[in-house]
This record gives C-alpha cells, structure tokens and sequence, in this order.
C-alpha cells in the first residue's frame, strides 16, 4: 500500500458561546482536515491546529506530503522523522522540537487512521491495545461571569462529571469568585481544578494557591511561564494543592526534566504538542516511571483530535480520570459517528477501525464554508 496523495482543508467549527481563558477569548475551532488517500483507496483523516493560522499549517504540510507520496503509511515512525528533518533541520534552524508537534500532528494521526483501516484494527489495537474500557473526562464549564460559570457547572456536575475544571488567571478577583461560586454549585465531594494559563509569578501563585485552598482544589494547571521548569518546582514546593504542568511538557525530553526535577505531580498532555500518537505514548512512557499520570489535554479541535486521543489513552496505563473535553463548545461537530457525547462523563474507548470515526459531509462542506467567510471578514 502507498500514500497516493495527502490534501489538506481549512476549517472553522464555531464555538456555541465565546471560550474565555487567560489569554483573550476565541471563538471556534479553526483547524487544518489532513487526508491521506492511498493506492487501494483507503483515506485516513487527522487534523492540525490552524495556529497561527490555515495557510501557514498547509504550507509546512505541503513539504510533508511530498515526502510521504509513494511511500507506505506503515512508515509512520520513519516518516515523521524526515518530516521533521526536511522541514526543521536540514536548513540548519534545528529549533523546532516543539511547533513541529503542531505541524505533523494532523498528518500522523491520519497515517495511524489508515493503516488501523488497512488493518480493520482500532489505532489502540495497533498500539498493543487497550487497558480500559472507557475514559473519564472532566466538565469544562465556560461563561463571560463567574456565575455563568457556576451554573455551567452545576449542570456538568449533575450529569455526572467527577471532576470540574475551569479556566482563572483572569484577575485575582474573579479568578476566587468562580472557585467560590463553582465549589457552592456542585458541593463538597466533586474534585476542582483549575488553569491560570502560566499567568501567575511564583509569589502571585504561592498567593493565590492559599487562597484558593480555602476552596478544595485538586489541582491547579500550569500555573507560571511555561519556559521555566525552575519556577514550577518552586510553586510547587510550597503548594497546598497539586500542580500539573501543561505547555512546559510537549516532548520527550521536556517529560524527563520535568520528572528529574519534581516540578509537578501530572502532566497535561496533547496530540498537538507531541506530533501525534507515537510521541504521545513515550511522553506518557517517562511520566509512568516516574509515577506521575497523564491528563488529556484539548486545544480548539473537533471530533478528530478527541477520538485519537480516545485512542492513544485507551492504552496508557498512567491516564487521569479528568481528561479535557472540548466538543462541547462545539455548535455542531464533525464527526458523524459515533455519538461523542459524554455519558455520565465518559466515552467509551472506540473500537471501529482506525480512528473508529465516521465524518459528516454536510458539516465538513458548512465548516470550509465557515473558514472562507472568516477569512473574508478579516481581509
Ligand atoms: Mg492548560
């Protein structure tokens, strides 16, 4: 079997109500569709983060491509490596490591798709397979008030979510009123956690972090500057609350420091971090042995992204049961089949081939529709 030709298609999925987090508001899910068409007709679809925008993605996979054509999706492995050559060594930058996770991941994840539907395996069978049944996802609630916010998760929290998660770094003031609001919402035995988004200095965190305590919290999200491990492991010396680092960790490598020095007690992870499902798997590799678990981590994505990662944390025996859950920010999705709506905050692992999905034409067609008119607006 060999790769005949890779297409890509800007999309833009909008949001149900504005996403706000500590860096500004976003409202949609842009992405970049990665099909990978071979020889015996089998396409396997992917997708990539259209950041910082379609163009930019589809021009860095457009090299990829041709470095895939005529070659077997089952080279996967040997596949990204000249990818990451061509496109970030072999001009000398070598300073990629990270932003080339976002640029091959939509192409990995379609090669694992193809050869899962070349093989009728699930991508977890290829794997080596599963070591659960199903995955336990947080409730993410959103609101412009901290009492939208809280009323989001009261909702979540009925319908079965165990954990609770929310964005802060939003101002100090705020950031306390929605922990207040949301632990009286959802009560005393479901577990909070919370993201700042690297917005607080080691001092301003030790602060909050007391604070907050007052609260409950489980664990707190990469809580200062992503680029330094030293000041994670300082706040969480002297936390009252479990730290998770988030944007430090996108490669191997970043794993093992942040293990070595014991900046944190999980990890929270991406496929768009790692370049996909293989990177994925040995980041969570190095977190097991150090006895640190994984949480899934989401970006602006569809169907796609949730269900691969369904897929690479069905078979880690190191995944957190408060993974990050997006597709209900979504206005209408992707995915045709299955139904990716959580069940009592859970999905099951899914067991179709490949990525075990099935697209929706007339949702791809209103998405591409819906990245030309975005474009169009901004010039
Ligand atoms: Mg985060």
């Amino acid at each position: 079997m060999k790769i005949t030709r890779i297409t890509t298609t800007p999309l833009l999925v909008p949001y149900k109500k504005p996403y706000h987090w500590a860096k500004g508001i976003i409202r949609g899910a842009g992405v970049v569709l990665v099909e990978v068409h071979t020889d015996d007709g089998l396409v396997g679809i992917g997708e990539c983060v259209a950041t910082p925008s379609a163009p930019a993605i589809e021009a860095y996979l457009n090299v990829a491509g041709d470095i895939c054509i005529g070659r077997s999706p089952f080279e996967n492995t040997r596949l990204m490596g000249e990818c990451y050559h061509a496109l970030f060594q072999a001009l000398g930058t070598c300073s990629a490591p990270r932003y080339s996770g976002q640029v091959l991941a939509g192409l990995e994840m379609a090669l694992w798709d193809v050869m899962g539907k070349a093989t009728g395996r699930a991508v977890h069978e290829l794997l080596g397979g599963a070591v659960r049944d199903e995955i336990h996802y947080f409730g993410f609630p959103q609101g412009a008030t901290a009492q939208e916010v809280a009323d989001e998760a009261r909702e979540m929290a009925a319908a079965g979510c165990d954990v609770i998660y929310f964005k802060v770094g939003r101002g100090d003031a705020l950031d306390l009123e929605i922990a207040r609001l949301v632990r009286a919402a959802v009560g005393p035995d479901k577990r909070l956690r919370m993201d700042p988004n690297e917005s607080w200095s080691p001092v301003r965190a030790a602060r909050m972090l007391r604070k907050m305590s007052e609260f409950d919290i489980d664990m707190v999200e990469q809580p200062t500057n992503a680029e330094s491990i030293a000041a994670l492991a300082q706040v969480r010396d002297r936390s009252p609350i479990a730290i998770a680092a988030d944007q430090l960790v996108f490669t191997p490598q970043d794993a093992y420091d942040v293990c070595r020095e014991k900046a944190a007690d999980m990890i929270t992870l991406g496929l768009h971090e790692t370049g996909g499902i293989a990177r994925f798997r040995k980041v969570a590799h190095i977190a097991e042995a150090a006895g640190i678990d994984i949480c899934l981590h989401g970006l602006y994505e569809t169907g796609i992204t949730t269900t691969a990662a369904n897929q690479v944390g069905a078979t880690l025996p190191n995944l957190d049961d408060g993974n990050q859950y997006m597709n209900h920010l979504l206005e209408w999705d992707i995915v045709k089949s299955p139904d990716l709506r959580l069940q009592e905050g859970r999905l099951p692992i899914l067991r179709g081939p490949g990525l075990g999905i099935e697209l929706d034409a007339d949702a791809l067609a209103r998405a591409a529709e819906g990245h030309i008119k975005e474009v169009e607006k901004n010039g």
